[in-house]
């Protein structure tokens, strides 16, 4: 299996102009401290520390696992009654415990104050917190500050918030240098080597990432700058970088074969290479997730699937699960919908695909219902609920965790949705049995 998958635009346009559903209601995500579990993960001598309530430590120690062996590089500094009743000065009770880590851990070389609900609710001042404390501690140490807090954030746009972050203190490029590739999303280091390999490989050699691995490899970001989102939930990222004169390239994102090759040549293309050069270098991964996607396409095919809002990832998710797998889309939910820099996936989704926005959650449980999908895709709050009415679920939180992007990853992929369905496929026959 060798073929080129043509990147096509539906001959209606796909989804471009289609209705979306806006709801705004009751909604059932996480928040964005989340986000801290792969960003810690990600820039290697970063530290998080939240700024938050018990409920808060809870949430990020159990969704990160407790670090044994390692400095753990996340903690929550504990906002209690006292600071909450005004009785302690909540700044200085701050300058204390960042004092303390620092002193204790030399190897931090950025450290993200993250805001939470209890620090919002108390109105604690974050960015003044970090503007005093990165004073204090520089060169080493520069202390920047985001909000995870539930009441603004959904547990993608932790990740967003945390890079948007990080704009102001890129270095900035000489106005002579040339145009450089700046590639934007967090991802799994096995995926960002193998991206760098293939932009190399399609001659473009000297792509940068944001976050990098560590706080000095951060790329610089100007006017020559042309940036290539990697996730979809990065809206506020998208507009720091523009506001530093970057520019972004729009594409389709790097999920399955079509999405990484649309992404890969859309890339190429600002920097003047043809689509044949990216194809010639691309040929064997894409012949080897052809192949691997083909035993999973038996499987999925046919398949009904509904997606609540969850991760932002939907609406990409959903068009390789129908175009390169052929699943059936019953309804793609989406807590926001960006439509510039979702314009080329929703191009490809199929035409009349019932697409949703925000959450209204018990309209939407009883519009699941009605379907009855064979697969259904959403937050872990949602799942065993669902499970229990006989309904199959996938968690959406697992398929940001994984390494989803890109060629070798696109078999991996389709592995998420299919275990369910052998699973349930498994406990029929044995009831049955
Ligand atoms: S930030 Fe808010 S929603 Fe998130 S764990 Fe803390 S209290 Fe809960």
């Amino acid at each position: 299996m060798n073929a080129v998958i043509p990147l096509h635009v539906e001959a209606a346009g796909g989804c471009s102009t289609a209705p979306v559903l806006k709801e705004r209601g009751q909604r059932e995500v996480f928040c964005g401290l989340t986000g801290i579990v792969w960003l810690h993960r990600k820039i290697q001598d970063a530290f998080f520390l939240v700024v938050g309530s018990r409920t808060c430590a809870h949430l990020v120690q159990s969704a990160a696992g407790v670090m044994i062996f390692a400095e753990p590089r996340f903690a929550t500094a504990i906002i209690d009654e006292r600071d909450l009743a005004g009785l302690a000065d909540a700044q200085d009770e701050l300058d204390r415990v960042v004092t303390r880590l620092l002193e204790r851990r030399s190897d931090i070389r950025t450290l993200f104050l993250v805001g939470s609900c209890p620090s919002e609710v108390i109105k604690l001042d974050l960015s003044r917190a970090a503007q005093r404390l990165s004073t204090r501690f520089a060169p080493q140490v520069r202390v920047l500050n985001y909000s995870g807090s539930g009441i603004e954030t959904t547990f993608t746009q932790g990740e967003d918030a945390c890079l948007a972050s990080l704009v102001p203190g890129l270095p900035v490029p000489a106005a002579t240098a040339p145009a450089q590739l700046v590639v934007v999303g967090a991802l799994a280091d096995v995926v960002e080597d193998q991206f760098t390999r293939l932009f190399a490989q399609i001659g473009l050699p000297a792509v940068q990432f944001l976050p990098a691995r560590r706080s000095d490899a951060m790329p610089a970001v100007g006017p020559n700058t042309r940036y290539l989102l990697a996730q979809p939930f990065l809206a506020d990222t998208a507009r720091a970088l523009e506001n530093r004169g970057a520019r972004r390239i729009a594409a389709p994102f790097p999920l399955g074969v079509e999405g990484t090759l649309g992404w890969l040549t859309a890339a190429a293309a600002a920097f003047g290479i043809g689509a044949e050069a990216v194809q010639a270098a691309t040929a064997a991964p894409r012949a080897r997730a052809e192949a691997a996607l083909t035993r999973h396409r038996a499987a999925l095919s046919g398949q009904r699937i509904f997606f609540f809002p969850d991760s932002q990832l939907e609406i990409p998710l959903a068009r390789f699960l129908a175009r390169e797998l052929g699943m059936q889309l019953t309804e793609v939910g989406t807590p926001y919908l960006h439509r510039e820099h979702l314009s080329e996936e929703l191009a490809l989704l199929p035409s009349g695909t019932v697409l949703s926005e925000g959450q209204d959650l018990e309209k939407q449980l009883d519009r699941c219902r009605a379907q009855q999908p064979d697969i259904v895709v959403c937050g872990l709050g949602l799942a065993n609920p669902l499970e229990a009415e006989g309904l199959t679920t996938k968690w959406a939180i697992e398929l940001v965790f994984s390494p989803i992007h890109g060629f070798e990853q696109a078999a991996d992929l389709a592995e998420l949705f299919a275990r369910p369905l052998r699973r349930r496929a498994l406990l029929q026959a044995g009831l049955a049995a």
